[in-house]
């Protein structure tokens, strides 16, 4: 793998290439992974998945969500891309599910690291790891970390400077059984934890440069996982924080967090050095029945009350509004399908409502991302973000209601 900034670029742009199983794959930055869940899109088949124009050629998958059944991706011995239909997908392994609420993560040791799975909480060392991805075979892959979870935000001194030395530790481990493994040369990416002190969270990335086997970095621990992640950059902005960080980091190194963003959160950790993200955004939005329904130009809306961030679509207000989602969007939902009849849909419960929400949602996110490399291009993404935190609002009150049930992981 291969990743390069441009050089002529008013803000940090670049490409990654050369993957050994899709030599062809360019994936520009900043980017957005698509999000999937046991090796699927939440609500949409492949065939579905497909209607949607401009797909990116890059997944994300968790270990947390797939490392339960590791021996059946084994036994197919073509690894998690080709088990999953994912094989025109660069797909990268992440350790966590970032949809799912995590309670409390302090539960790795010295020796181990844990993943929680539906099968409950699991123990691996890094012969365990590597193990289990010499059976994925994914194209990257990032190294267990001792992730801080919905604790990020107040886990004091100790716990992060435990957090920081297991880490490191665990990664040099993981760089040494993966020489001679059936996986060698595989993009191994580091996560970076400290929470919101500074010193364990530079020392963890300082550690982590020194590697030189290692591909790039997982910035973690900057926001909740599951449908708190959108709150946390509305109440706090950690930046001085992340610019320390990532200051330690070099430029040829590909930076990814991951998690449901809210799209202005995404602009601000773009122009600071954040380079993949996914789209775990528009699965939250779907699952509360929402509609993403924010500008996607400069081009101020002629009328600001007739332009909504995200209309919630189980309003009744919406009930006989037999017109798309939102005008002009192209996409298979808006082009074939009204508000009026979504509205139904959540209302009788129908599953049909998650793929065409999904559909629309996920359509418009990537559309803000091309958005976004734009304003990058030209140097007008304060313009944009401003504009966008004039249509953002308070957050719509939502019922408790969700399209399917709400995955959830605790301590047990
Ligand atoms: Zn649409």
């Amino acid at each position: 793998m291969k990743f390069v900034v441009r050089g002529d670029a008013v803000a940090r742009r670049g490409t990654l290439s050369a993957f050994r199983r899709l030599p062809d794959v360019k994936v520009e930055t900043p980017g957005c992974m698509l999000f999937t869940r046991c090796g699927s899109v939440p609500h949409l088949s492949l065939d579905v998945l497909n209607r949607i124009e401009n797909l990116p050629q890059i997944a994300t998958s968790s270990m947390s969500t797939l490392s339960d059944y590791q021996d059946v991706v084994r036994e197919c011995k073509r690894g998690l891309p080709e088990f999953a239909s994912l094989d025109n997908m660069v797909v990268f392994c992440a350790s966590h599910d970032v949809s799912a609420e995590i309670i409390k993560f302090n539960c790795s040791t010295k020796k181990t690291m844990v993943v929680r799975n539906r099968g409950g909480n699991k123990q691996y060392s890094p012969a365990d790891f590597v193990k289990v991805q010499e059976a994925f075979k994914c194209d990257m892959v990032q190294c267990l970390g001792d992730s801080e979870g919905n604790e990020s935000t107040t886990s004091g001194s100790t716990r992060m400077n435990k957090a920081y030395n297991r880490t490191v530790d665990f990664l040099e481990k993981t760089t040494n059984f993966l020489q001679g493994s059936e996986i060698e040369g595989t993009p191994l990416l580091a996560s970076l934890v400290g929470g919101m002190l500074l010193e364990p969270r530079t020392r963890c990335a300082k550690a982590s440069v020194t590697m030189t086997t290692v591909s790039g970095f997982v910035i973690e621990g900057f926001h909740n996982y599951g449908v708190r992640a959108e709150c946390f950059w509305n109440e706090k902005e950690p930046l001085g924080v992340l610019r320390d960080t990532i200051s330690c980091l070099p430029e040829d190194k590909v930076r990814v967090m991951l998690g449901a963003l809210h799209p202005v959160a995404i602009l601000t950790l773009s122009e600071e050095g954040v380079d993949l993200f996914d789209t775990s955004y528009t699965y939250q939005v779907t699952e509360r029945g929402g509609a993403l329904s924010f500008p996607l130009s400069l081009q101020s809306p002629k009328a600001k009350a007739d332009v909504m961030f995200e209309i919630d679509l189980k309003n009744s207000k919406y009930a006989d509004q037999f017109i798309p989602l939102l005008e002009g969007c192209t996409c298979h939902t808006c082009s074939n399908f009204t508000r009026g009849y979504i509205h139904h849909l959540l209302n009788t419960k129908e599953l049909l409502a998650g793929v065409l929400l999904s559909i629309h949602n996920i359509h418009h996110y990537l559309r803000f991302f091309e958005q976004l490399r734009r304003c990058l291009d030209e140097d007008s993404s304060a313009a944009y973000k401003q504009l966008l935190e004039e249509y953002c609002g308070p957050t719509p009150e939502y019922d408790t209601g969700r399209v399917s049930p709400s995955p959830s992981l605790s301590t047990g």
